[in-house]
Order: structure tokens, then sequence, then C-alpha cells
């Protein structure tokens, strides 16, 4: 980047200090701040046929003026001015709101070109904005910018004509000659001329081509690199797993692998051989078999004489966890213990003792494990559950834990390909496309709320088989500002309505973790029947004989989220129902309850998701982890992304990208993102 571009904006001639604290509230400091301030969206003033047009369509339109305008005034500030207009073969009416001093101005046969919204039926536009007298050259597209504070949009329309007019010609290239060649695209100095300043359509469509791309590349060399070198200078170590040992657990396990999860074992362990450090993501739909994949990697591991860890987000999980690895393990002489916050006093020290003298071979646990007291002897492999609540940073800090072990992250939200690809970009990606064998999928039925009896109705037809229901509900307590139903008053009602035949159980964030453990218990063991909670019960938990789920107001939760509480029933043999209580308002909500009841794959689910809630709110708004973009938008630009990853992944690998002069531009974003240090250069 030229220096010239690094300078504060106030060296634009006609930016003055106060104009520049406005820019600064708004995050521009720079001349090139200045010029990658991108509109958001253009307002299209073209001139359109009315018999083209829309309903309620925003239209621009030129005609003369046929008769009189009227005035007419609602108190001392409020008028309506009305005219009539000859639009080609069409009379229709103009009304403005407020603009009394056009009526002078609106004389019979004068040419006039006004914009605003189109009503159909009465053949009349309500105008916002109107011009008069021949357009000497008719505006086509106006760029609309984001503004705060004081700043308006004309205000940095007319900032964008002075910084183009003195410092335009400083834009320099950034991509190497041969790309814009192969795909096509504009110059970035022209590019950013045509975004700021469109003739037509087709400007804009070439500016923000060019303009993705090269977001998108920046974005993938920057994850691609990383890659690289956490590959290449993190020092792994190489497990050395016993085969033999290993085919013998496989074969003693009470079915068959699938062919997705024989895969996906294999690609880890070739990572777990290797010198190199594992990074990699482990994406399955929920129920298709993580679990015993991460048994299998960690059993492996324990072979090749490390230790492992399996961490997860809640307590309820860490225990069932571990109670699964226990029986699968144990009788390979695996030892493996469970730590959470809940173990204390000496049976904690004991834990602690032990793990550092390697007497414990895998140890289960929430977050608690990889706090500072917990030391390993020979800590080999990390497995994390449910990972997609952590950052790129935080995965980082992870990895550095310890003696630069193993890390493979388990998801059981399937992600799409492109946030994969995104969010993930800096790690290997496995995935289990394929269930086990035989399993039933879930009837899942939309109920609107007034259909509440019959669906209670339908939860005591399961009840009265021997089978149990859970009951989700979106808040704990009752909220004056949410009318959505909540779990402490369900708990009441259900309570209530099923009398003596089956008892309820309540489950929700805030009860102490042994007040969890209890509720759980007694669910799993069937002494309740029926539990009512919030989505704590979301990741993981496995009650097999529940065949039933109610989830009150679904239309508040994501499809990726409403498919993760499904999936906790479908768990057994027999067939499982569950059903969305929800009266959605807009079609959106309507559309996604219908996708619920139409698909059990999880992967279409996520993709809908994405394209429905946009990037930002697929993983919930904490620490999502999803990059922002300026121009390029993850959805819609997919393509886009697919061809900039692969080519960084080439240019990464290739020795002319570090050397060559073309790739100077790229290569500095590089060490700007702090991806590299500057001695990697050389
Ligand atoms: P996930 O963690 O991916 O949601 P789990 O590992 O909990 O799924 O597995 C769900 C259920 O499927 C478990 O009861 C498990 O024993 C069973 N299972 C796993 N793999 C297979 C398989 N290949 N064939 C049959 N059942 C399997
Ligand atoms: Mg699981």
């Amino acid at each position: 980047m030229k220096n010239t571009l690094n300078q504060s904006v106030t060296v634009i001639k006609g930016i003055g200090e106060e104009t520049a604290e406005a820019l600064a509230a708004m995050n521009i400091h720079t001349i090139n701040d200045l010029f990658e301030h991108f509109p958001y969206r253009f307002e299209d003033y073209r001139l359109r046929d009315l018999a083209e047009v829309q309903h309620e369509e925003k239209v621009t339109v030129e005609g003369k003026v046929h008769s009189e305008p009227s005035l007419t005034f609602f108190g001392k500030k409020r008028s309506r001015l009305t005219i009539k207009l000859l639009v080609g073969r069409y009379l229709i009416s103009v009304v403005f709101f407020n603009q009394p001093y056009l009526k002078n101005k609106m004389k019979i046969n004068e040419t006039v070109t006004v914009t605003g919204k189109w009503d159909q039926h009465r053949q009349t536009i309500t105008a916002n904005e109107a011009s008069i007298g021949e357009m000497k050259q008719a505006k086509s597209f106006e760029p609309v910018y984001n503004v705060k504070g004081n700043m308006t949009v004309k205000g940095i329309r007319r900032m964008m004509k002075l910084v183009f007019s003195q410092f335009g010609h400083d834009i320099e290239e950034t991509l190497p000659q041969h790309l814009l060649s192969r795909y096509k695209l504009l110059n970035r100095k022209d590019a950013f001329r045509a975004m700021h300043f469109p003739l037509n359509e087709t400007d804009i469509k070439q500016a923000r081509r060019r303009l993705v791309y090269e977001e998108f590349l920046t974005f993938q060399l920057k994850m691609q690199a990383l890659r690289k070198f956490e590959r290449e200078n993190s020092q792994g170590v190489p497990q050395h797993f016993q085969l033999e040992r290993l085919k013998a657990f496989i074969d003693s396990l009470p079915f068959p692998l699938t062919n997705a999860q024989k895969r996906v074992v294999n690609e880890i362990l070739a990572d777990v051989k290797s010198p190199y450090r594992m990074n990699r993501l482990l994406q399955g739909d929920v129920g298709s078999g993580k679990t015993v994949v991460a048994a299998i990697v960690l059993y492996a591991s324990y072979t090749a004489g490390f230790q492992g860890a399996l961490m997860v987000p809640t307590e309820i999980l860490a225990e069932q966890h571990a109670d699964s690895l226990i029986d699968l393990l144990s009788p390979f002489g695996v030892r493996c213990k469970l730590l959470t916050s809940s173990v204390k006093g000496n049976k904690r020290k004991e834990i602690l003792k032990d793990l550092k003298e390697g007497q414990i071979h895998i140890l289960i646990g929430t977050h608690a494990l990889i706090q500072d007291e917990v030391a390993f002897k020979n800590l080999g492999l990390v497995i994390t559950d449910e990972q997609h609540r952590f950052g790129v940073e935080q995965r980082r800090i992870l990895r550095e834990k310890g003696e630069n072990p193993d890390v493979l992250f388990m998801t059981a939200t399937p992600i799409p390909r492109t946030l994969a690809i995104t969010v993930f970009g800096e790690m290997d990606v496995s995935i289990i496309d394929e269930m086990p064998a035989g399993r039933k999928a879930i009837d899942t039925y939309w109920a609107k709320h007034n259909m509440l009896d019959r669906v209670l109705g339908f939860m005591e037809k399961e009840l009265k088989k021997g089978r149990q229901a859970y009951v989700i509900c979106p808040l704990i307590e009752e909220s004056e500002k949410l009318d959505v139903q909540n779990a402490i008053d369900v708990h009441t009602t259900l309570t209530n309505y099923l009398q003596n035949r089956s008892r309820v159980g309540l489950m929700h964030g805030r009860l102490g973790s042994d007040e969890k453990d209890a509720v759980m218990k007694s669910f799993s063991q069937n002494e309740v029947q029926v539990l009512v909670s919030t989505t704590v019960v979301e990741v993981g938990v496995n009650v097999p004989n529940a065949t039933f789920m109610l989830i009150y107001d679904a239309e508040r939760f994501g499809l990726s989220q409403l498919h993760q509480l499904r999936g906790r029933v479908g768990r057994g043999q027999e067939q499982s129902y569950c059903v969305l209580l929800a009266d959605p308002k807009t079609d959106i909500g309507k559309e996604r309850m219908r996708i619920m009841t139409e698909t059990n794959d999880g992967f279409v689910l996520s993709e809908k998701d994405l394209e429905l809630r946009g990037p930002g709110d697929f993983f919930g708004r904490k620490q999502s982890g999803v990059p922002e973009f300026k121009v390029a938008d993850m959805v819609h630009d997919f393509r886009a992304l697919e061809t900039a990853r692969s080519d960084a992944q080439t240019m990464i690998e290739s020795k002319i990208f570090w050397e060559s002069e073309e790739y100077q531009h790229l290569r500095e974003n590089l060490l700007q993102a702090g991806v590299l240090e500057g001695e990697k250069l050389d």
C-alpha cells in the first residue's frame, strides 16, 4: 500500500477537522479507509415502464405535469401536494407530503422526474424526491452508505468525489496480473471507482466480483498459512499405535462401523501417526456415532503409550461420556476418570496425582481439564466435543496447552460448507455423512398452540406404552417482555394434567449441578417419565427410552438447534416423535417449521438455517467466530469462496508466492494479520 493512502483523511482538501472527527466515529481514519467504505446498497434511479412495476415497488419515472397541482394543509406544518403526471401513456397521481414549496414549480407541461413508492391500485406514486426540467444526464444508480452520528449519505458521496479526484490515481493493484486475466477481474482502481460511482448494473457486478474475490483470497491465504505453519512448526509427536490391538478393540464393538466411521478413523489415525500435530474437525450429525470414533482414537493413542483427554461443555455430558468410555475401554485395561468442578477434596487430589504419574490413561471432563493445576504425564491427544462454541482464538489456546498434543474437535452441528471453510478454514476436516443402519427417522409434526390438547393426548399414548418424553421450553421463568412458555409454568401445568399417571421432572440451567444430576438420573432410570427442560438437554444426552419430544415456541430456535434438540429422541429401537408447537408470524418462520417436518438430515437443515438466518446468527451470538467481510457475502458468494480457497491453497504451497514481486501485497497482508513473523518471509 502506498504511504499516501495511509495518511489521515484530513490531508484531503475539503475535509476539515470536524468532518474527520465524524469519520473517525465511523472508524474511518485514513484515505484508504475512506476508499474502502463501500456502499451497502444502491438506489436505482433508472426510468422504468410502469407496466412492469410491481405494487409497492420503488420507482423513478419521468413525465409531464398534466393539470394544476392541488395543495392541502393539515395544521401548520403538514401538507399534501397532489399532481397529475402524464407518464408515457399513463396518467397517474403523484403525492408529496410536507413539501408545499414544490407547488409553484409544477407548472403545466413541465417535465418532472419523481422517485417514490408505486401504488398500483390507486395509480399513485408517493414521492420522496423530485427534480424539475429535462434531465441532462439520467442518474442511474446512487450508492447508499452506512453512516453514523452527524454524517449523512450525501456527505459521504461528496467526500468520495473529493478523495477520488485527489487520490484516485494512487490506488494500487494488489493482485497478480495473471489472476486478473484468468478471472477477467477489474483492476483495483477501476473496481473502486465502479463501486462508488457506478454507471450501470454491470459496473456494480464487476466491481463486486473483483472485491469479493480479493477479500476471500486474502482471508483464505491467512487461514491456509496458519494451517501450514501450525502443521510444520508445531512439533507434534508421532504416535506408534498398535494396529493389532486396535483391530481387536474394534472387533469387540457390538456393531460393525459404518463406512463413514471407518473413513474418518483412518483420516484421524493418519494424523496421530504423523509427526505433525493434528488440528482436525470431525463433523457428524446427531447419532452418527462420533463417540465410538473418539473411543477408537483414544485407545490408539493409549496403545502408543500416551494419555488422552476428552473435553465436553457440560457436566451431564461429561458423566455420560465417562460412563460410555469406561464401558468400552476398561475391559481393555484402560483407566478412565471423570474430572469436573464438582469433583473436590481428596478425590480430586488423588485424580490429579494419578494423572501426573500416568496411572490414569484417559481423563474426561469439562473446561476444568485445561486448568493449570491439571498436569498430565504425557498427554498425546485432546478431543473436544461440541466445540463450535469456540472461535479461532480459543482453539489456538487449547492447542497451545501442554505438550503439543494432537487435537480433534468434534461437532454435532453440521456446519454448512461455506462456514466450515471460513470459520474452520485453518483446520483439516473429516465428515461422518452416513447414519448407522436401521435407524428409524423421527416423525416430526408442526402444531399450533390451539392444538395443545391433542398433542398432550398423543404424548400420553406414548407414556402409556412405557416410554418417556421431553418437553422443551425456551425460558426458565415467566418474563414480562416475552410471551413465551416457560419451564416452571409448563412443569406445573403438566403435573396437574398428568395427575398421578406419570411423574414430571424439571430441569434448567439455574439448578446446581447436583440438582441437575439428580434430575437427569431420575429421568434416565425412568423414575420420572416426563422431563420439562430448557435447552440444557440440547447436547449429547442419551436416554433411549424417550420417544416423544414436545418443543414449545419452536419458532424461537434456529433450525440447527431444533435438530440438536430433536436428536435426544430416536435413540432406541422404537419409533420416535417430535412435535413443534409454534405460531410463527412470518413466512420465513413458517418455512422453517415446514422444513423441520420434512427432513431429518442435519446437513440439509444447516444449509437452510444459514440461508434463512445469515452467518452471524448461525452459531448463536456468542463467540461465533464468523469473520466479517466488507463486500463479500459468504452465503451468496460461496462459489467465489471455494475458488479463493483452492487458489489460496495452491499459492501457499508454491515457491513463487513466497518469492515473486507480484505477490508482494498479498504477503504483506499476511504479515499485517500477524500470521507470519518477519523472518519467515526471507
Ligand atoms: P453422536 O455422538 O455422533 O451423536 P453417538 O456416538 O452417541 O452419536 O452414537 C449414537 C448411538 O449410535 C449410540 O447408541 C451408539 O452406540 C450407536 N452407534 C454408533 N455407531 C454405530 C454403528 N456403526 N452401528 C450401530 N450403532 C452405532
Ligand atoms: Mg455425541
